[in-house]
């Protein structure tokens, strides 16, 4: 995914310098690109695509960008002024992020030789500041990175736009399959599909779990057998899950839950799924294990008909490949009162990613006393302590609306009454703050979490697709939360009246 993706950058000027600037110009963006290829720093490959001197330059380029099914994104960086009329075309028609790029070639000012022929030349102060009011009065969505080329911190804030950008374009054709409509008339996990599709991209199909079962019954015991092999290397299991022990066709029933659900969705060519405990008609339990096992392979997934935590948890996972740590859905399931250390228990039925675990999993056969679910395998463990970020998206009516809280799992305590895998959080920037945010806002009780990623990463997520952002953070107070959602009430209804 990452290797078939790149990253355009474009370099704006103006041939009123003459040929020597353009050259020149030319030479430096050259020697930038490499430098930022060879930093080791960024995940996608950045391809010079040349210097634009004129509006239908501008216009070819941001065309072919739009075209290329590899271009996943484009970087700008004026060298020179570069009259933002010759933008507007270009910016106009381009769909896809946009990375504006204010540095320089040069780093520190060269006092002794500095003439006007180099003024001429290096003009990024200003050039950039034309090009952001075009990109301003387009009202175009962008990242804007200020920082010197050959730093760290600047490389560090494009590899974060570039992670967003490949789960975005993997977004673009995104198909869940909802098995299942959204359970019990739950509210805050249903929304506007036609929506999503328009703003967010994925796409969401229903299939009735009769289409999956006779892709669960020809699974072969021959394949069975070689995946519970595959578990005996990762997972322990319980005594009476054994092979040969009482419960031990549980876990064999879910071996084929899970090759038959895979061979599904590949079939399909869907990324994402969501189950329903209700909908079991020909399935012998709840596919709690087997969505266990997808979602560490990268396939979204969100419970009870939950699409929109389902395309979310993909994304993060296309976001976080290749990093430490992990992601998975998760459910708000019960609070500890315990003064500054006051937390909230993360877990579900069945479904956590084992992508999370602190210890090794276990697999375990349980009894599930609700809906159809019946005995269930699933694999049981809690998450290691550490920094991460949920997530979640609603739909307001008028807009979508992402909620992110930064968290810090700490360690739980054993549940030996309580057979799943779990979590145990500090919302930030404590309990009653962060959880007393999290619902003024209206945020589900489901969400995406992950160790890998930073809030900048869905910050640069909510930007692209022009939804509205509330971040709740250590600088969060409920008093300007308050503020901000009432800010955005108005902005998005004028923003509406507007268009
Ligand atoms: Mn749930």
């Amino acid at each position: 995914m990452y290797k078939n993706s790149q990253i355009w950058f474009v370099t704006g000027a103006q041939l009123l310098y003459g040929g020597d600037a353009v050259v020149a110009v030319d030479a430096h963006s050259t020697e930038m690109v490499k430098g930022l290829n060879d930093s080791g720093n960024l995940p996608l490959k950045v391809v010079y695509k040349g210097t634009v001197n004129s509006s239908a330059e501008v216009a070819k380029t941001f065309s072919d960008a739009n075209n290329d099914p590899t271009c996943v994104g484009v970087i700008t960086w004026m060298h020179t002024f570069s009259p933002a009329k010759m933008w507007i075309h270009g910016l106009k028609d381009y769909h896809k992020p946009l990375l504006h790029l204010h540095t320089q070639y040069n780093e520190k000012i060269p006092w002794n030789t500095m003439d006007m022929d180099f003024m001429n030349l290096n003009q990024s102060a200003h050039g950039d500041r034309e090009f952001g009011f075009i990109t301003s009065r387009l009202r175009k969505p962008r990242k804007i990175v200020v920082g010197y080329w050959k730093d760290k911190s600047t490389q560090e804030k494009i590899a974060v736009w570039m992670r967003v950008c490949v789960a975005w374009a993997d977004s673009q054709n995104m198909r869940i399959i909802r098995f299942g409509d959204n359970m019990n008339n739950v509210a805050v996990t249903d929304g506007d599909k036609v929506e999503a599709e328009i703003r967010l991209g994925y796409h969401v199909d229903n299939a009735p779990i009769a289409t999956l079962v006779p892709y669960v019954d020809a699974v072969t015991e021959a394949e069975i057998d070689a995946l519970i092999a595959e578990y005996a290397k990762i997972y322990d299991f319980a005594d009476d899950c054994k092979p040969g022990a009482e419960k031990h066709q549980f876990v064999r029933d879910a071996a084929a839950q899970e090759i038959g659900l895979r061979r599904f969705l590949e079939e399909k060519g869907a990324k994402a799924f969501t189950t329903s405990f209700d909908e079991l008609e020909g399935m012998k339990q709840l596919m709690g294990f087997a969505s266990q096992r997808l979602m560490a392979e990268g396939y979204g997934f969100g419970a009870e008909g939950d699409w929109k935590t389902a395309a979310l948890v993909r994304t993060m996972w296309v976001m976080g490949q290749g990093l430490p740590g992990g992601q998975s859905f998760l459910e708000d399931y019960t609070l500890n009162f315990d003064g500054a250390n006051s937390s909230i228990l993360q877990a579900h039925m069945l479904e956590i990613n084992p992508e999370i675990a602190g210890n090794r999993p276990r697999i375990e056969v349980h009894f599930l006393g609700i809906g159809d679910a019946r005995t269930c395998a699933r694999l049981v463990f809690q998450a290691h302590s550490g920094e991460g970020i949920a997530a979640t998206v609603i739909d307001m009516g008028n807009r979508f609306r992402m909620i992110v809280n930064k968290v810090k799992v700490i360690d739980p305590q054993p549940l030996p009454k309580l057979p799943v895998a779990c979590a145990l959080w500090i919302p930030q920037p404590d309990f009653e703050v962060g959880a007393g945010a999290w619902i003024i806002a209206g945020g589900t009780h489901h969400s995406s979490f992950s160790y890998s990623l930073k809030v900048e990463h869905l910050e640069d997520y909510a930007e692209i697709a022009d939804i509205e952002l509330l971040t709740i953070d250590e600088k969060t107070t409920v008093q300007d939360f308050k503020k901000e959602i009432r800010t955005n009430e108005v902005y998005y209804l004028l923003n509406k009246a507007l268009q």
